[in-house]
């Protein structure tokens, strides 16, 4: 009887309730070229780009071939995200993804990924609370995920990328401290990091590690629903021209990921159950047409990007190479379409 009215009141049917777990992750400004092809050897050998270790590093992630590289590179994604799930981006096989926002820089990026949609006026980093409402803002409407959504963000700018305020979950971004952390006895010492260490992107973006350990005990003691998690560092190293650094963050970011994946795979609560999607905000440029430290408007190419889908309802189709077009905007609502809703990004004012 409840649901004929619920029926009669909405005016659809969902046969299906939602019951899986959605995990997006992101690292900020990955360039595709080097998630396909592994360790680029014409930067690293460009004087400007080389930075103490270098040739450890051309040691550690170089190889002859694109495939022996990457997968040195990035060993989680080029195993078991190619055998279980999907890898989307490689321009060289015929599968093109895209920023469809104008901008091609970081929140508009973040805005396109998690409202589904561009919104034009989105035009700067500096943007007020973002007036587009966001996919885990509907999910925490949903029986399922209410009050059991969380996200996690490098840089401070999440709490206004995803307004907080409005969304009704928590953000928890760069160098703050979640309120809770302290009074768990195992975080404790992972708070005292997060306020006495140096921070060499400044007071607005955090490292990678305390985002990593902050997101990764919540996730096992916490057990969310829905759970955003955001990385910075592959954009902040390449800014700086540091090649090196910069592909071990990458490395970094993908053992990251093998580590989410880990736990999933043996927990009850998530194994079987639990869709991930993998992306970054933009692209970056190259070392032939334009700068691969930088992106924007005025970085040819800055626009591609790259993502992967891993987890229940996700078609092992592996590496993509036939030909295909995908927007950012598009892929949060795959994600929905896996867990059986359908989202639209509500303007307000
Ligand atoms: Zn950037």
């Amino acid at each position: 009887m409840l649901l004929w009215l619920l029926i009669l009141h909405t005016g659809y049917s969902q046969t299906i309730t939602p019951n899986k777990k959605v995990i997006v992750i992101t690292t900020d400004g990955l360039r595709w070229e080097d998630v396909f092809n592994g360790l680029d050897t014409a930067i690293l050998n460009k004087k400007a780009f080389q930075h103490a270790d270098s040739t450890a590093t051309a040691i550690n992630f170089g190889g002859t071939t694109s495939e022996e590289r990457r997968k040195k590179l990035m060993p989680f994604f080029w195993s078991t995200i190619v055998e279980k799930g999907q890898i989307h981006g490689n321009r060289n096989k015929g599968s093109f993804v895209d920023n469809s926002n104008p901008y091609w820089f970081s929140y508009p990026g973040y805005s396109e990924i998690l409202t589904g949609q561009v919104d034009t006026a989105v035009n700067s980093n500096e943007y007020k609370p973002n007036p587009n409402t966001n996919f885990f803002e509907y999910l925490n409407t949903l029986p399922f995920y209410k009050n059991k959504v969380i996200a996690f963000g490098a840089w401070d700018a999440f709490k206004r990328i995803l307004n907080e305020k409005r969304s009704g979950f928590p953000v928890i971004n760069g160098n703050h401290v979640d309120s809770a952390l302290p009074k768990d006895p195992q975080m404790k010492l992972l708070a005292s990091l997060i306020e006495e260490s140096y921070q060499p992107f400044g007071k607005d973006e955090t490292l990678d590690v305390f985002i990593k350990y902050q997101s990764l005990h919540y996730l096992k003691t916490k057990k969310p629903n829905a759970m955003y998690i955001s990385f910075g560092e592959t954009d902040e190293l390449a800014h700086a021209g540091n090649y090196p650094e910069y592909l071990k963050a990458a490395n970094r970011f993908d053992a990251f990921l093998k580590e989410i994946y880990n736990f999933i795979n043996t927990d009850p609560e998530y194994k079987g159950k639990t869709v991930i999607l993998i992306t970054t905000d933009h692209g970056r440029g190259d070392l032939i047409k334009s700068q691969w430290t930088s992106h924007g408007q005025k970085v040819k190419d800055s626009h591609q990007i790259w993502y992967a889908m891993l987890g229940s309802g996700v078609d092992s189709l592996g590496e993509i190479t036939i030909n295909e077009q995908v927007f950012q905007k598009e892929l949060i609502h795959k994600v929905a379409k896996i867990i059986n809703v359908s989202f639209e990004s509500i303007k307000s004012k």
